[in-house]
């Protein structure tokens, strides 16, 4: 329980923190980055990672125990084991993670492991050459799997893979994914599709659902369920049956956790979003820079967080079921913005 009992307005407490340290990525990814209509970030207005450590120490101090750091790509930012060390040093915090799509993670995983970075995330969608760089309109495959060895040797623990599956895409890619990970002992994560920010041209058909993902799973390789540690951890994990580690679908479109959402963001030029999917937000780095002291920003966060209404993807599921729902009827900021 956060230590003033900060609860949003449907009683969700916050407790988790990404914070994106740029929206510069050096992918392009079909599913997530607008190619066009996307306005980059005024370098000035990025925050700089003291600014970003006095934030995250404030949030530390409403009850935020786990800090993602996220982007755009994060290991874009120049010196980013600075940050973390900053960060690992904060009282109450209990978990430092890291997602990348890890192009960099060879030359920055042994820095970072340092610096107190605990695990990390890895994006990774196909581990067929050609079907990488349709996804990721880039030619950076052998660099992700040589940045992945590396955190393993650095010593970050555990290490997650993510594939997002887009239908007709990347659908006959499940099982190589899942015997690359099981072969290196990472965890593999599977995530349905979503409809992010603008551009992505999502529509339902696209998304592999988990129930899909899992038969496929399941049936070469049997899994057994575990008992979630954590009820507002969106990904459900299950272990395979012959000991060859763990596999999880994060079912944010036919499953939604938004019930359970105690995820707060942190936009690279300061902005707080309580929502993946929302379009407003509240401008913490106008506080800081007008030179607002700590009790005024530590009420900004609070009375933002105690209005908190959202739960997007469980009205996206209602209105999917009742026929409603239209894609691309709600504006929403951009996933490269957000961090994921
Ligand atoms: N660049 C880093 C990376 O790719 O890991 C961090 C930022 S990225 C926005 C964070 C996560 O969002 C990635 O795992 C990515 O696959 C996921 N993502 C982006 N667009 C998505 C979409 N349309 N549906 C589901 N996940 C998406
Ligand atoms: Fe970049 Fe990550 Fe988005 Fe891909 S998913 S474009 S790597 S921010
Ligand atoms: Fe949380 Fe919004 Fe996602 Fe629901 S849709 S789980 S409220 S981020």
């Amino acid at each position: 329980m956060a230590p003033d009992g900060l609860k949003d307005a449907l009683g969700r407490e916050m407790k988790d923190l990404r914070i994106s340290v740029t929206d510069r990525c050096n992918f392009r990814c079909r599913y997530c980055m607008p190619l066009e209509q996307y306005e980059w970030i005024d370098r000035r207005q990025i925050l700089s990672f003291e600014e970003i450590t006095r934030l995250a120490s404030l949030f530390v101090r409403l009850g935020v125990e786990e800090i993602r750091l996220t982007g755009g790509e994060p290991l874009m930012r120049h010196g980013l084991e600075n940050l973390v060390s900053q960060l690992a040093g904060l009282e109450g915090l209990k978990d430092l993670s890291l997602t990348t799509n890890a192009s960099l993670l060879g030359q920055k995983a042994g820095l970072l492991a340092r610096a107190g970075l605990q695990r990390v995330n890895v994006s990774l969608d196909s581990i067929n050459p050609q079907k990488f760089r349709d996804m990721t309109r880039r030619d950076y495959l052998s660099d992700v799997i040589a940045g992945l060895s590396t955190a393993a040797e650095a010593g970050l623990n555990p290490i997650k893979v993510n594939s997002v599956i887009e239908r007709g895409i990347n659908d006959g890619d499940i099982l190589d994914l899942v015997e690359f990970s099981r072969s290196n002992g990472y965890w593999i994560r599977f995530i349905e599709y979503m409809d992010v920010g603008n551009s992505n041209n999502w529509i339902s058909e696209r998304m592999v659902s988990k129930q899909e993902i899992l038969e496929l799973i399941n049936a070469r390789y049997p899994l057994e369920t575990i008992e979630r540690a954590d009820p507002s951890a969106p990904a459900v994990d299950y272990r395979f049956a012959d000991g060859g580690g763990k596999a999880g679908v994060i079912a944010s479109v036919t499953e939604p956790f938004c019930r359970g959402c105690t995820r707060a963001r942190l936009t690279a030029d300061g902005k707080l979003v309580l929502c993946l999917f929302a379009d407003d937000s509240h401008d913490l780095k106008k506080l800081l820079r007008a030179g607002a002291g700590d009790d005024d920003i530590l009420d900004s966060i609070r009375s933002a967080w105690e209005s908190r209404r959202n739960r997007y993807s469980e009205e996206r599921l209602e209105a999917m079921n009742s026929g409603a729902y239209e894609p691309g009827s709600r504006r929403k900021l951009e996933m490269i913005s957000l961090g994921g």
